[in-house]
This record gives C-alpha cells, sequence and structure tokens, in this order.
C-alpha cells in the first residue's frame, strides 16, 4: 500500500476541529480538495455541488458506477470531550462522526486511486445532511446526474457496539423523521379579566395533550411511531393571558404511510384548536428525512460476504428511531447503509462521545476489500 492509516486518523483530527452547520462546510469542502490534490490524479475527476464534493475514480473497464457516500456537517453542540484537537469552531461540534465518515471516505478513495477498481466509483460528500438535509437538492444537480451511480453505499458509526462490528440489515434500518412546530395565535389580556382574552396557554396545553391520543388511539398497535413534543412555550407573565402558543416537536415513523397518517391527525387537530379556541394556527413540518430502506440483494450480498470475514463480528440489528437523509438516495438507487462500531458510552449528538479512532482502520479495509469483490451481477 502507498499510503498509511495514519494519514486517515491526522484527517480526522484536522476535520474534528473545523466543524462546520449545513452547507456553510467550506473549510471542510476545502481541507478535502487540497488532500484530493495529492492523490495521483489521473484516474480522478473532482466535482463540487455547493459546500459538498463528488469525486469519480474511474474505473479500468467500466460497466457501472459504484457509489460511496458520506456526510460533512458538524452541530450546534459545544464540544466537551478530553482531545487535544477539540473543536476551534465555538458551539459547533463533529459529535455525529461525521468527520469519522469523511476520513474513511477519503481512505477509500485512496485505495482506489492508487489501485483502480475495474468500474467507475463515485464518492459523495454530502452538506447538510443534519439540516436542512443535502441529499434531495444534491441529487438533483447536473454533477450528481452525470455521475449516479447504480449501486450505492454508506456507514454510520454506532456508539454502543465494539469496534470491528458491522451491523445492518436488509429493509428498514432508519425511520421516517419529521419536525413539527405548531404556533397558536390568540388574544393577550390582563389576567383577572379572562372573558375579553383569548388564552393560548389553554389552548396550546390542550393541544399537545391531544397529540398524545394520535400513537394510543390512531396508530396500528403492531406498528411503531412516536410524537413527541419536547418544547412547548406560551406567554410572558403570570398575571398576563398569552397571546401566543406554540409547540416544537419530532414525529418518527417506520412507513411512510403511517408518517402521512400522522401528519393528517395533527393537521386536523390543529384545525380543530382553531375552530376551538377562536385562535390562529400555522404548522411548520420542519426538515423531514424519508426512511433509510436497505434494498434487500445487495444488503444479502454485504452481509453474507462480511460473516465471512474473519475480522469483522456482523450482527443483524433491529430498526432505529433515527433519521438519515441517506434515505433519498437509497429511493433511488440499489444500496444499504450499515453502523459501524466505534465503541462509546456517549451517544450521537452528546458533547462528550469520542468515538474510538481504530474503527476508521476497520472500515477503510472492510470497504476497500468489499468494493473490490463487487462485479456488475451484484448489484
Ligand atoms: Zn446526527
Ligand atoms: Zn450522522
Amino acid at each position: 500500500m502507498s499510503y498509511n492509516m495514519e494519514t486517515f486518523i491526522q484527517l480526522r483530527r484536522a476535520l474534528h476541529q473545523i466543524p462546520e452547520p449545513g452547507f456553510k462546510e467550506f473549510k471542510t469542502q476545502q481541507l478535502i480538495l487540497s488532500y484530493l490534490s495529492t492523490l495521483p490524479s489521473e484516474r480522478l475527476e473532482i466535482e463540487t455541488w455547493r459546500t459538498g464534493i463528488l469525486v469519480k475514480v474511474s474505473g479500468t473497464n467500466p460497466s457501472i458506477r459504484i457509489g460511496y457516500r458520506t456526510d460533512m456537517d458538524g452541530l450546534p453542540i459545544s464540544e466537551n470531550t478530553s482531545y487535544a484537537f477539540q473543536s476551534q469552531h465555538q458551539g459547533f461540534m463533529h459529535a455525529c462522526g461525521h468527520d469519522i465518515h469523511m476520513a474513511i471516505t477519503l481512505g477509500i478513495l485512496t485505495h482506489f486511486a492508487h489501485n483502480p477498481h475495474q468500474d467507475d466509483l463515485i464518492f459523495i460528500f454530502e452538506p447538510a445532511e443534519e439540516g436542512p438535509g443535502g441529499a434531495l437538492p444534491m441529487m438533483a444537480s447536473a454533477q450528481f446526474q452525470k455521475w449516479k451511480p447504480d449501486l450505492i453505499m454508506a456507514l454510520h458509526i454506532a456508539p454502543d457496539y465494539p469496534v470491528g462490528t458491522i451491523a445492518t440489515r436488509p429493509g428498514i434500518l432508519f425511520a421516517n423523521t419529521s419536525e413539527l412546530f405548531v404556533d397558536l395565535y390568540g388574544t393577550g389580556g390582563h389576567a383577572a379579566r379572562p372573558h375579553q382574552a383569548n388564552d393560548m396557554v389553554i389552548a396550546t396545553s390542550h393541544l399537545a395533550t391531544q397529540l398524545q391520543t394520535i400513537v394510543s388511539r390512531n396508530v396500528d398497535p403492531l406498528d411503531s411511531v412516536i410524537v413527541t413534543i419536547g418544547k412547548m412555550t406560551a406567554g410572558t407573565k403570570q398575571n398576563i393571558i398569552a397571546d401566543h402558543g406554540r409547540l416544537e416537536g419530532t414525529i418518527r415513523t417506520l412507513t411512510l404511510a403511517a408518517m402521512e397518517k400522522v401528519k393528517a391527525r395533527i393537521q386536523s387537530m390543529v384545525e380543530a384548536t382553531a375552530i376551538g379556541y377562536h385562535c390562529k394556527t400555522e404548522i411548520d413540518w420542519g426538515c423531514s428525512y424519508c426512511q433509510v430502506e436497505n434494498h434487500v440483494k445487495p444488503t444479502q450480498h454485504f452481509m453474507h460476504w462480511a460473516q465471512a470475514q474473519p475480522d469483522i463480528n456482523l450482527v443483524e440489528c433491529s430498526v432505529a428511531m433515527t433519521g438519515e437523509d441517506f434515505g433519498y438516495f437509497l429511493r433511488e438507487i440499489p444500496g444499504f447503509m450499515f453502523w459501524l462500531g466505534v465503541d462509546t458510552p456517549y451517544g450521537l449528538h452528546h458533547p462528550q462521545i469520542e468515538p474510538n479512532e481504530k474503527a476508521i482502520a476497520v472500515a477503510i479495509q472492510t470497504m476497500c476489500n468489499y468494493i473490490s469483490e463487487i462485479r456488475q451481477s451484484d448489484s
């Protein structure tokens, strides 16, 4: 090998220091582009799309395009790790492992830049995964359409599995998710003159309670749905009747049909609240991700292969109620996503998460070996 795994640990650390929010990954994009410029260039073609990057590594005798995707953005979290290479962007942190995902992607890309595959490989660096969502607009871009892969793969770090574990399943892996913001506008007034006001504390709290009946009364008990209201605000002072209330929450479902049904119920309940309490209401669905549904054939092919690898512990996992916008890629392109064990007691999006960097070499090695074996018939 003409490269060293240490390179990708160093790249991960450099990326860890510059976490940036969605569509503002300017330094991240620069760092990746400048690394790419050090690779043998004969087979590389590079395109940028906003703060994202697409790289084509031409195959020796291509018949299909094999895609591999990483996300790029950090989160608005203040880092609290023991790292010497902590975030230099105050209030931002790579707390979802996207720094690790990028380093792994650069490792795989480097391998094939030196040892070309028979087929074309397309490496996709997607911005704004955490929000507002880079997948859909990126897929619509001319740069993506030009190199649209026939098969696509991605991984996500998994804090609760040991290093060396890969976990996935055919079919649905991650839930459908949608945010939910509801504003209610009434009429404020003096606390002692309720008949002249229209109290949004009452309307908002009634709606919050009513929304909890969706899962218990409208959803099939054998289906899994979450409606969580994480924040409720109304009013300004103890003796003033509130003229505004707001609910903020999230919805998770395992089918698109369930998501549509839940949204329709919420819509009705909000409209009914507007009528019942003589107020104005507004719903904002915020950012939503479609389910990550692994295609059965390529997933089983990968799982079967991984099972036979002595260094990998393959786990067939259950569905996670988290969201990931890789689901949009899988809606159009066959492929799969898997969890990569990084063994840390802190969960994703936690300010103290310290993924084990040994997982970087595991993933690079695994994906280089696996991609090397893929032939057209497997896609
Ligand atoms: Zn995340
Ligand atoms: Zn993530």
